[in-house]
């Protein structure tokens, strides 16, 4: 079995997907080897004591009775976490001006803690948006600080889910943002709110008096204490949560909150979305990298289990479940690197963007949907590899199952995934971008090049059928277009 070799070690399988010579352009393998060595002598077992230790303590209160809102984890969060900003996982980003050296040392993180990808992943997602949106005097003084590479680092995160729904941000949001003597304040309050206690943060908001839809929203940056050093928001609550216990979500209440607004003010929407796309590839990679953890276990298990007179993994019916696991996990790898590598292209873009920008759109919504599904599946059949030892809280397989399920929610549904795949096939014809590429990677392979013309076909008479219609079953057509691609 090609690759089974490989899927007990993270940084071995992105070397040998990604070839070492394309790799040390980015990040040298020893860093990626230095760094799975930490979590396989010391990561693992602390993060293993803040998944048991279940939800942090929020302490709302100091002595004196003023609210501080600081969120308590086990002592050592403090050096799981920090450990990936001493490697420079942000701070590589700008210092080589690539996306890449992040999602390679995502991978090694989310294959050992895939809620541990969540900080870096948010504080990504909030250096990106400063260093396109913000003005200079903000950029200069907020970049170098989410940049550190030490306990001093400033984590950011993104907000802008709502009680009311996160998937129709145009209906569901009701903070507002005034503005006075040329400042803005934010009033209201974020029901689904990880990495709470950053120390700054980007949030959808409608200006007083914009329209009550999405092209009403616009983005604005929080801190987390205002200018004369009190709390500039505030923490209501903490969530119990099934898995990712390693990020910290809660409830967040703005109550005129000093911010700063990202870009012009109509652009809200696509700098939400664009906010988006760094944190889909980062679950797109999460996903593989639970793939691959999820293989590794089962791999594990089955090498020593016994039944029939032969080790489990030798049984005809479970050696090609295997290798077909391994296939999937190597269909979902390529997918994950052509949406980094498009990704890698498009990342400084502002609004209007590029033909380039809305094929990286359908790319992402097809691997995010994909890769995700895929990763809640191979968890559950490590599980039943396992057998009933799989349920048990004491086995590793039980909590990757738990940590896998939010894949497919956060960074939007498989519904928001599809529509919004179909809505950029419908208004900028993305499919064809998506085709013409491809083609390019099917050039001299036949049997593949016949494929694609029939999707071809598929999709220009799917495109036709009525609105309605093409809803009720865009996941048809996304189904097609992922077995292709990836191949
Ligand atoms: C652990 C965790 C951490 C999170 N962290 C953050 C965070 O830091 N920042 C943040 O902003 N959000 C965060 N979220 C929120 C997350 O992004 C939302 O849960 C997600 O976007 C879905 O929104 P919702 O839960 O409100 O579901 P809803 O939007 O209410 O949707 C409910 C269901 O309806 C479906 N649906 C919606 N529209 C359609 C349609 N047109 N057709 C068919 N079906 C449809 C959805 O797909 C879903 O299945 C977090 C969520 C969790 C669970």
């Amino acid at each position: 079995m090609e690759d089974v070799g490989l899927v007990d070690s993270p940084s071995r399988f992105l070397t040998d997907k990604l070839g070492s010579d394309e790799i040390s352009k980015y990040v040298s393998f020893e860093e990626l080897n230095e760094y799975e060595r930490w979590w396989v002598e010391s990561g693992e077992s602390m993060s293993e004591t803040i998944d048991r230790a279940k939800t942090p303590w929020l302490k709302m209160f100091d002595e004196r009775g003023r609210r501080v809102d600081e969120v308590q984890y086990p002592s050592e969060y403090r050096n799981l976490l920090y450990e990936g900003y001493k490697r420079g996982i942000i701070d590589k980003v700008f210092e080589i001006n690539s996306v890449k050296p992040f999602y390679f040392l995502l991978y090694i993180t989310t294959y050992f803690d895939a809620g541990l990808g969540c900080p870096y992943t948010v504080t990504l997602s909030t250096a990106i948006p400063i260093y396109k949106y913000a003005d200079e005097k903000l950029k200069v003084e907020l970049l170098p600080l989410l940049r550190r590479r030490g306990y001093d680092v400033w984590q950011g995160a993104t907000w802008m889910t709502e009680i009311k729904g996160g998937s129709d941000l145009g209906y569901a949001v009701e903070t507002v943002a005034r503005e006075r003597d040329g400042k803005w304040y934010l009033t209201g309050d974020k029901y689904f709110s990880s990495n709470v206690g950053a120390e700054v943060a980007v949030v959808a908001a409608r200006p007083e008096g914009a329209p009550r839809d999405v092209r009403g929203l616009s983005l604005f940056l929080v801190k987390k204490w205002r200018n004369n050093g009190e709390l500039n928001y505030f923490v209501r609550r903490l969530k119990n949560k099934i898995g990712t216990r390693s990020v910290p979500t809660g409830e967040v209440e703005l109550r005129d909150s000093e911010a700063y607004l990202l870009g012009k003010r109509e652009w809200g929407i696509y700098e939400i979305l664009d906010v988006l796309n760094s944190s889909r590839v980062s679950n797109i990679f999460g996903s593989v990298a639970v793939v691959q953890r999820a293989i590794s276990l089962a791999k594990k298990f089955a090498q020593s289990r016994f039944a029939f007179g032969r080790k489990i993994i030798e049984h005809p019916l479970m050696k090609r479940q295997f290798e077909n696991r391994l296939k999937e996990l190597r269909k979902c790898f390529n997918i994950a690197r052509d949406a980094l590598y498009l990704y890698d292209e498009v990342w400084k873009e502002i609004p209007p963007f590029s033909d380039k920008f809305n094929l990286f759109r359908i790319v992402s919504h097809i691997s995010k949907w994909h890769t995700a599904e895929v990763a809640i599946q191979t968890s559950k059949w490590a599980m039943e590899v396992w057998g009933g030892l799989g349920i048990l809280e004491e086995f590793p397989v039980e909590r990757l199952f738990r940590e896998s399920i939010i894949l497919s929610i956060w960074e939007g549904t498989p519904h928001r995934q599809m529509l919004d795949g179909l809505e950029t096939m419908v208004k900028k014809r993305a499919h064809d971008l998506l085709f013409d590429y491809m083609e390019e990677k099917y050039k001299g392979d036949e049997f593949r090049a016949k494929r694609l013309r029939e999707l071809k076909d598929f999709t220009e008479r799917f495109l036709d059928l009525p609105e309605e219609k093409k809803e009720e079953n865009v996941d048809e057509l996304f189904l097609k277009l992922a077995s292709l691609w990836g191949e």
